[in-house]
C-alpha cells in the first residue's frame, strides 16, 4: 500500500469518528470508500463526497469465536456487514445480545482490545 492509499483512508476513519462519515459517489450514483480517484464500477473519476446516513441496516452478521491473531483477546465479537445506502461497511457489532438482520446501527471507531488499531463499530442506532 502506498502512502497515499493510507493517508485517504485514515481521514475517512477520522471523519467516522467525528460522526462525518462520508461515502464517494460518482455522477452515476455509485458509491465507495476512500482512497479511491475513479470509480470501482463505472471508472468515473469525477466521485463527490455523500454524508453517510446517521444509521443503516444490519444486512448480515456472523460470530466468530476463534479469531485471527490481532483479534484474539477480542473474541467471542460479532462481524457485521451493515448498508448504509451508498456503502456497504463491515465492521464490528457491539452493544447487543441477540442480532437481527434489518435493525439499525450506527457506526462508530472503537479500540480493539488486542491492539490499538482504530477498528469500525456498529452500534444498535
Ligand atoms: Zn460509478
Amino acid at each position: 500500500m502506498s502512502e497515499q492509499r493510507d493517508e485517504g483512508y485514515d481521514e475517512w476513519i477520522e471523519a467516522i469518528e467525528r460522526g462525518e462519515g462520508y461515502a464517494l459517489e460518482c455522477a452515476n450514483g455509485h458509491g465507495s470508500l476512500p482512497p479511491r480517484r475513479l470509480c470501482p464500477e463505472c471508472g468515473d473519476s469525477e466521485l463527490e463526497k455523500q454524508p453517510l446516513p446517521d444509521s443503516g441496516t444490519l444486512d448480515t452478521f456472523s460470530t466468530i469465536h476463534v479469531a485471527t491473531p490481532a483479534f484474539t483477546e477480542d473474541a467471542p465479537y460479532v462481524v457485521a456487514i451493515a448498508d448504509f445506502g451508498l456503502l456497504r461497511l463491515t465492521g464490528q457489532l457491539r452493544g447487543v445480545e441477540e442480532p437481527e438482520v434489518g435493525m439499525r446501527v450506527g457506526v462508530g471507531i472503537e479500540g480493539r482490545k488486542t491492539t490499538e488499531e482504530p477498528l469500525l463499530v456498529f452500534r444498535p442506532a
